[in-house]
C-alpha cells in the first residue's frame, strides 16, 4: 500500500482490499473454507456461521473487496446476478408498491418484473431513459424505486444517469442500477449517487466464463436488509465459487481496460466495412450517448458492442460460423471473445414486433470482446466478412 496520503487505486484494491489478516497459515491467496457450518458462539440466527447466511471468511473477503471497488459502504455477494437483483427488489418492495424501470433491461430482470412481481402485487411502468421530463408522469402515489442499467443489452445505450439520481432524490425513491456491462472499472454509480449497485459477477467481475455469481453494494443498513432477504430466499454462493471470483477480481482492471481498447479498435474497423450497416459502441463518435459515456466512463468504453450485418440473419450466422477466435455463445464479459445473434438466441422468445421496437433486427450481432490481441481479432473478422 502507498505510504503517503493517496488512497490505493482500484487496481491495487482489486488485489488486496479485504484480504484475511493475519493470513491463515501464511497463505498468500485466500484458502477455500469448504465447511457448511462453523462453531456456534451465541450469535443470533442471521449471524450463525452457516454458508446459506453468506458469512464464511470467503464471503467476508468478497464483501469488503466489492464494496471497495464500487465505492460503497458495504456489499453482499450472491449465487447469481439474478439472486442479487431479486433479493434487492424484494427487500424494498412489497404488495401495492410500484417502480419505474428503464424501457430495455436484461431479459431475466424484464421477465421477473413482467411475470413474477405482479403476482405479489408489485407493478412497474417503463420509462424512456433519455427523456427525464417524461418520468414524473409515470409516477403513482405508490412509486418507491427507480431501476436502470449503466449500459443496455444489446445496443449499449446509456441512460441519463445523473438525471436518474436527481429524480430519485427529488421524489424520495430508492435508485438501483445494474452495472454489469460497465463493471466498477469503468463506472462506479455509487459515486454518482445511486443507492444500490448490482453486478452479475458472472460477467466482468469474474471475467473467465467459469462461474455464476452476483453482488449488490450500498449503505451498510441497506446491504444488511438485503442479506436478511437473501438468507430466506437462499441465493447464497458457495466458498469455492467465492475463491474463483476473488481470483478473477484481482485482474479486473487489466482485463476491462484491454477489452475496452480491443473493442474500440474493432468497432472502428467494422464502421469502415461495407458489409456492416450499423455499429453500436459508446466509444464511437456516432453513438447517440458518446458524450455522456465519455464523461461518465473511466478508462474506456467497455468490451460490449453490437453491429448489424447487412445480409440479414442468414448471412450474419454464416459470418459468425466463419469466425475462428470468438465462440458463438451467450453470456459475456470473459477473457474469451463471444458472439451471438440476439434475434435467434437471447431475444428469440420475444415476438418480432417487440424486437423491432427494441432496435433488434435479424442481422444484429452482439459481440463480447475478449483479451485476445486486437490485430488477431480484426484479422479474423476480416477473413470471416
Ligand atoms: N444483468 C445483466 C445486464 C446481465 O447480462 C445478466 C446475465 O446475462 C444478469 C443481470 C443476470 O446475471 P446472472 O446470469 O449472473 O444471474
Amino acid at each position: 500500500m502507498p505510504d503517503d496520503d493517496r488512497s490505493p487505486s482500484l487496481d491495487t484494491r482489486a488485489v488486496h482490499e479485504g484480504a484475511l489478516s493475519p493470513r491463515p497459515f501464511g497463505a498468500v491467496s485466500t484458502p477455500v473454507f469448504q465447511t457448511a457450518n462453523f462453531e456456534y458462539h451465541g450469535e443470533e440466527y442471521h449471524d450463525v456461521g452457516y454458508l446459506r447466511l453468506s458469512n464464511s471468511p470467503n464471503h467476508a473477503v468478497l464483501h469488503r473487496r466489492i464494496a471497495s471497488l464500487e465505492g460503497s459502504e458495504d456489499a453482499l455477494v450472491t449465487g447469481s446476478g439474478m439472486a442479487a437483483i431479486s433479493s434487492a427488489l424484494l427487500t424494498f418492495l412489497g404488495a401495492g408498491d410500484h417502480l419505474l424501470v428503464q424501457d430495455v433491461v436484461y431479459g431475466g430482470t424484464a421477465n421477473m418484473l413482467e411475470h413474477d412481481l405482479p403476482r405479489w402485487g408489485i407493478n412497474h411502468t417503463k420509462i424512456d431513459p433519455q427523456d427525464p421530463a417524461s418520468w414524473e408522469g409515470a409516477m403513482t402515489p405508490s412509486t418507491r424505486l427507480v431501476y436502470v442499467e449503466t449500459l443496455t443489452n444489446p445496443l449499449v445505450q446509456m441512460a441519463d444517469l445523473e438525471a436518474v439520481v436527481e429524480f430519485a432524490r427529488a421524489n424520495g425513491l430508492i435508485s438501483m442500477i445494474d452495472n454489469t456491462f460497465a463493471s466498477p472499472v469503468l463506472c462506479r454509480p455509487a459515486e454518482l449517487g445511486f443507492d444500490l449497485v448490482m453486478e452479475s459477477c458472472t460477467k466482468y467481475m469474474n471475467g473467465h466464463n467459469d462461474l455464476v455469481a452476483g453482488s449488490v453494494a450500498g449503505s451498510a443498513e441497506q446491504v444488511r436488509r438485503i442479506k436478511l432477504t437473501l438468507d430466506h430466499l437462499g441465493g447464497s454462493i458457495d466458498p469455492h465459487a467465492c475463491v474463483l471470483l476473488e481470483r478473477g477480481l484481482k485482474t479486473i482492471g487489466l482485463r476491462v481496460r484491454r477489452q475496452s481498447a480491443n473493442a474500440l479498435e474493432l468497432a472502428r474497423f467494422l464502421e469502415g466495412r461495407p458489409e456492416i450497416e450499423e455499429v453500436h459502441y459508446p466509444g464511437l463518435a456516432s453513438h447517440a450517448q458518446h458524450d455522456r459515456a465519455s464523461r461518465l466512463l473511466d478508462g474506456g468504453f467497455g468490451g460490449m458492442m453490437a453491429f448489424v450485418h447487412g445480409g440479414g440473419g442468414e448471412e450474419a450466422d454464416a459470418f459468425a460460423s466463419r469466425l475462428e477466435l470468438p465462440t458463438v455463445a451467450a453470456s459475456l464479459g470473459g477473457v474469451e471473445s463471444l458472439i451471438i445473434r440476439p434475434a435467434a438466441a437471447i431475444h428469440s422468445g420475444l415476438p418480432p414486433e417487440a424486437r423491432a421496437e427494441m432496435g433488434i433486427n435479424e442481422g444484429l450481432m452482439r459481440f463480447s470482446t475478449g483479451v485476445e490481441a486486437a490485430e488477431d481479432l480484426i484479422a479474423d473478422f476480416a477473413q470471416a466478412l
